[in-house]
């Protein structure tokens, strides 16, 4: 072993600006993406807070936007890409997720068999349609016998076993299929049936965009976006007194005198 302490860059390789992001810049990305889909709600981007619900494509979402948005779809602008399979609580679980204290001591999502700890980078995790179990890919594999073991719920192990924030295609793929042929038998993702309707048959097999494969930058944006928009709300709703502050110069103000309003002209120009 030996000269193994890893090599030292050379400066042409820090500055040049063309490079090609490597094979491990992507994987860091892919991380990155992966990290904010396990923390976020993929609808209101809000941190995921209990209680969590998740789609047929795996994505998580807290409950509450999901009831915001199917109460008023135009909440959020860009429900139409995000949820387009959502129409209904029907077309999403409520998931179980076993907690414990992890290694920092911060109560983490566990699987109840493996005990590893659930998140973004550390394996494939699954739940369970039939009752929002989640556990780790590995410990679903390895049972015979196809009953949930923290609830005892019966289940299908290809129909009823949903890969969460998938990010193989052969996953995403999976998950699609079994979309149309719940469509065509005219159940949704949580088993319950669906209303008869031919636009929500078309809904419920509509694909939603962006994928979880999707670039970095374009979920990083929406999220800088959502920001934005919250930043703007909260200038709205400030204080009269801080309002005052960002007065329009062309506004009449019989409170303030000369001494303030050429203080505040001063600091800003
Ligand atoms: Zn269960």
């Amino acid at each position: 072993m030996g000269n193994d302490g890893g090599s030292i860059p050379k400066r042409s390789e820090l500055v040049s600006a063309n490079k090609k992001p490597s094979a491990r810049d992507e994987a860091d990305r892919a991380q990155a993406q992966q990290e904010a889909f396990w923390k976020s709600c993929t609808l209101s981007k809000k941190t995921l807070e209990d209680p969590i619900v998740s789609c047929a494509f795996g994505r998580l979402y807290n409950k509450d936007a999901i009831l915001q948005y199917l109460i008023s779809p135009e909440t959020y602008g860009d429900a139409d890409e995000l949820v387009p399979h959502i129409s209904s609580l029907k077309d999403v679980v409520e998931l179980e997720f076993t907690k414990a204290k992890n290694e920092e001591g911060k109560e983490a999502w566990i699987c109840p068999v493996t005990r590893k700890e659930v998140k973004g980078a550390g394996g494939k995790f699954v739940y369970l349609s039939v009752c929002g179990h989640v556990f780790s890919d590995q410990a679903i594999s390895n049972i015979e016998e196809k009953v949930c073991l923290e609830c005892a719920a019966a289940y299908d192990s290809k129909m009823d076993v949903i890969v969460i924030n998938p990010v193989k295609e052969a996953d995403i793929g999976a998950a699609k299929e079994r979309m149309k042929t719940l469509a065509e038998k005219g159940i949704t993702h949580s088993g319950k049936a669906a209303k008869k309707s031919k636009k929500r048959k078309a809904a419920a097999v509509a694909e939603p965009a962006p994928a979880p494969s999707a670039d970095v930058p374009e979920f990083a944006t929406k999220i800088a976006a959502k920001l934005k928009e919250d930043g703007h709300l909260n200038k709205k709703s400030m204080s009269a007194a801080v309002k005052s502050l960002y007065r329009d110069k062309n506004d009449k103000d019989e409170g303030s005198n000369w001494i303030s309003k050429g203080t505040f002209n001063r600091s800003v120009a």
